[in-house]
């Protein structure tokens, strides 16, 4: 059995404020969209984006599709491009869902041994009105009514054809299939399975993430460093702190060689004493070679967000004669905070030359080290 979960993440999400959408606005340390792609991390993950979206999507390290005008068109092209790839089982999941317990996908996943469709929900428990203009005009029996979560699970090509005989659009993915006959199986969802629609979701969601980390004590600063060389190479641009800076020289390595991003990715591991890139991407994988360096550097926010921390700050220091890093340190920063989901004044990148003594004075590479600090998700009152 092949599983495939397509997280939709297209919306454009501005009833949650902020100044981009909300699955790539911060919560507890990581983008929003890193929370719910660690919660399927076990199956192959497809997450449709907006176009607009690509920049901030090209690290994710997982299969990008363009959404459509609407969910219905965005979940219609993800299906068409997982169509014929051997998946047996798809997972649909909204990407504003970011902490969906491991046991509701469990659930989901089981009842799909028994029925084509299952999908997660609550039943309501408050009485129901109707109503208008703030008055109250009747009651609602709330018998049989449920709030409805994802992710809602199908067997794919029933969902595919589900989909691609369905005319136009649709409240979910249950809908659709319904519409085409199929059972759908309810599962128990869950409280925490919210989703991050308004401003004070946020909070709520921050404070469900608390609530995960109990084991975290107030006075558990952490503190960590990273050191990391590249030499140069051939080339006309080397990439720093997730910066492409024109040069008439390369940066000789498996990835894209960010030497500054290595060493702060290496200075959050140092400080979780989880070890280093190399042990979470070893360098003789073919998958990582040529890879955005962002890849790494939000897999450790997402590991400090999972062990209950946050990014306090982070300050890196590059070490070279040439290129002047001055005239590129704004961008630097703005480019890291973003990838991290922090704000730029936590973000530090200067630059020092080494006297023209050794390997980087005499341009042989460039030298970075960084410094990361981690502060607990705030504690419990
Ligand atoms: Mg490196």
């Amino acid at each position: 059995m092949s599983v495939a979960v397509i997280i939709v993440a297209a919306g454009r999400g501005n009833r949650a404020g902020g100044d981009r959408p909300k699955q790539w606005q911060g919560l507890g340390g990581a983008q929003v969209l890193s929370h719910t792609l660690a919660a399927f991390a076990d199956h192959r993950r497809v997450v449709v984006i907006h176009p607009d979206d690509r920049p901030l999507a090209a690290g994710l390290g997982v299969e990008l599709v363009n959404g459509g005008a609407t969910r219905t068109a965005s979940v219609r092209a993800a299906l068409e491009a997982l169509a014929g790839s051997g998946v047996s089982r798809v997972l649909i999941h909204d990407g504003a869902r970011p902490l969906v317990p491991g046991v509701v996908i469990a659930r989901v996943l089981a009842a799909l041994d028994h029925a084509p469709g299952a999908a997660p929900a609550l039943p309501v428990t408050d009485a129901l009105w109707r109503g208008s203009e703030n008055a109250v005009a009747g009651t609602q029996d709330r018998e049989g009514l449920y709030r409805a979560q994802t992710p809602q699970g199908f067997w794919f090509e029933a969902i595919l054809a589900a989909y691609r005989a369905h005319p136009g659009d649709a409240a979910d993915d249950v809908a659709v299939a319904r519409s085409a006959g199929l059972p759908v199986a309810i599962v128990a969802g869950d409280e925490d399975n919210l989703k991050v629609t308004y401003p004070a979701d946020f909070a709520r969601a921050e404070a469900i993430l608390r609530g995960r980390k109990m084991d975290v004590r107030q006075d558990d600063v952490r503190l960590g460093n990273g050191f990391d060389v590249h030499a140069f190479c051939d080339g006309n641009q080397v990439w720093l702190c997730g910066v492409s800076v024109p040069y008439h020289r390369g940066l000789l390595g498996h990835s894209d060689a960010d030497v500054g991003m290595h060493s702060l990715t290496d200075a959050i591991y140092g400080a979780l004493a989880e070890g280093d890139i190399g042990q979470h991407f070893p360098p003789g994988d073919p998958q990582w070679k040529g890879a955005a360096s962002d890849i790494f550097l939000r897999h450790a926010v997402a590991r400090v967000a999972a062990r209950g921390f946050r990014l306090g700050n982070c300050d890196v220091t590059l070490i070279c004669e040439r290129p002047k890093i001055g005239p590129h340190a704004v961008a630097m920063r703005a480019a890291l905070a973003g990838i991290m989901g922090i704000e730029v004044d936590r973000v530090s990148v200067k630059a020092t030359t080494s006297e023209r003594l050794g390997f980087t004075g005499r341009e042989e590479g460039i030298a970075a080290m960084a410094t990361a600090t981690l502060v607990p998700t705030l504690v419990r009152a």
